[in-house]
């Protein structure tokens, strides 16, 4: 017969600190050897089962040793932990990804390796790109050719939005900053059309060895596309584009069960490396990274199809807000992490990417700054995590508050009223101040909704 009962919190918090990714110190882990103990000492066999994966048919264990440390349970027949969960990954693995989303600033870009060093041929395979994983280097490339170029950053248009050759005309600029190889630019080996994809092919084909050092000769495709599919990408003319190694999609999955990407929906925009994949074969699509944009009419990097729902909305918003109140709202996408990696007592941090940062300046100087998050899910470990990460993502972002969108709470109401709920939520911050208090008609909602859920969805801190 098996026995289990539940740990009390501040035993759970012990082992968290001690043991989850985000803990790890020495003296963390010395306070939680007499929890160990007495686990242990309640018998052989005694293990610490964790509740991050409900639907599983056993929950993932702890198994304590020696009555000082647990370690993961990794054995046949023993589902791991949820990526979400601080029990997927050691602190020190988690310092490295946690580390590979801030922001980049040398000029040289490594992509490929030379033949000498490098594997032969690639590995085909297709997997999804989460923020529980290291940020691949060719979607930090992307993000920070499309920061650089202000892609990430929507300001309010006088006339019709600009086109998206327009959109990606500055990346050139961002390109010529960087480098694949010594003296090779990323502005001369890069395309961003089908037209002149033939023609950087040949280029890389007829180029020398000697002329990249230290990689091989490559280049890079930056397209949008419709479709990534096992072994190919398709583009939003149809066109097929076979990719020999990995294709990376960036794309949440669920919190607590594994499978497929989820909220990951076209127009994608993807980067992909040209070359040959070993000496003899010709120059080809190598690998990508495949991340969804805004639209087919923006090039904007969002994480999700309901990002692309909030979007919406704040560009209503600043639309409004231009026109009847002069006023100025910019609306930015950061993808870097704002704070750092690792916490001064040397515990790995997560990475703290506000959804969206939105600013509103008036013609008086008057600025308002809040961050705007996009609640993705119902589950509870979601929004205990949100919980912690938004005072400081609100903080790191210099805004008085951080607003939720919520797409699932509360339960009962229909998505137009959370909708309502949100649009009240920015104009009583960021509108003009005779409005916080009687806000547009289009803002309102049933009054017998008002309750605490109301009052939840803003929270504001100490800045
Ligand atoms: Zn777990």
């Amino acid at each position: 017969m098996t026995t289990a009962w539940a740990l009390d919190q501040a035993d759970d918090c012990i082992l968290r600190a001690a043991f989850g990714c985000y803990g790890g110190t020495a003296a963390a882990r010395a306070a939680a050897v007499h929890v160990v103990r007495r686990v242990q000492a309640t018998g052989r066999g005694c293990w610490i089962l964790c509740d991050c994966r409900p639907a599983a048919d056993r929950p993932p264990a702890l198994v304590p040793v020696a009555e000082t440390h647990i370690r993961r349970h990794l054995q046949a027949g023993w589902p791991q932990h949820a990526e979400a969960c601080e029990f997927f990954r050691e602190p020190a693995e988690q310092a490295v990804i946690s580390a590979s989303y801030r922001p980049i600033h040398r000029s040289q870009v490594r992509l490929v390796r030379s033949f000498e060093v490098g594997p032969s041929a690639p590995l085909q395979r297709r997997e999804p790109a989460s923020p529980a994983n290291r940020r691949p280097q060719l979607a930090r490339l992307l993000i920070r050719l499309l920061t650089e170029a202000g892609l990430q950053r929507i300001d309010p248009v006088a006339s019709k939005p600009p086109s998206v050759g327009e959109q990606l005309s500055p990346l050139w600029r961002a390109a010529r900053g960087l480098s694949l190889d010594r003296g090779v630019r990323v502005a001369d080996a890069l395309c961003m059309s089908l037209a002149k994809l033939p023609g950087l092919m040949e280029q890389i084909t007829a180029a020398p060895a000697k002329a990249y050092p230290r990689t091989r000769p490559h280049g890079l495709l930056l397209i949008r596309l419709n479709e990534a599919a096992a072994e190919k990408l398709i583009a939003l003319n149809g066109q097929e584009l076979p990719v020999v190694g990995r294709i990376a999609l960036y794309g949440e999955r669920p919190r607590d069960e594994p499978g497929p990407a989820v909220s990951a929906r076209s127009p994608y925009l993807a980067l992909c490396i040209l070359a040959r994949p070993t000496p003899v074969d010709p120059v080809q699509i190598h690998s990508a990274y495949v991340h969804p944009c805004a639209s087919m009419g923006r090039v904007m990097l969002v994480d999700s199809d309901l990002e692309r729902e909030t979007l919406s909305i704040l560009q209503a918003f600043q639309w409004r807000m231009a026109r009847r109140h002069q006023a100025v709202v910019t609306i930015e996408k950061p993808m870097d992490s704002l704070g750092p990696a690792v916490a001064e007592d040397g515990t790995p941090l997560p990475p703290l990417i506000p959804d969206f940062v939105v600013t509103a300046r008036y013609r008086d100087g008057k600025e308002r700054r809040v961050v705007v998050e996009t609640m993705g899910y119902a589950d509870e470990g979601y929004r205990g995590r949100k919980r912690v990460l938004h005072p400081r993502m609100g903080r790191a972002a210099g805004a008085m508050a951080v607003l939720e969108h919520d797409f699932h709470l509360p339960g009962h109401w229909q998505q137009e009223w959370r909708d309502n709920r949100f649009k009240r939520l920015l104009w009583q911050s960021l509108g003009p101040e005779e409005l916080a208090a009687a806000e547009p008609a289009a803002a309102r909602q049933p009054a017998n909704t008002i309750g605490d859920a109301e009052r939840g969805a803003m929270r504001t801190f100490p800045t």
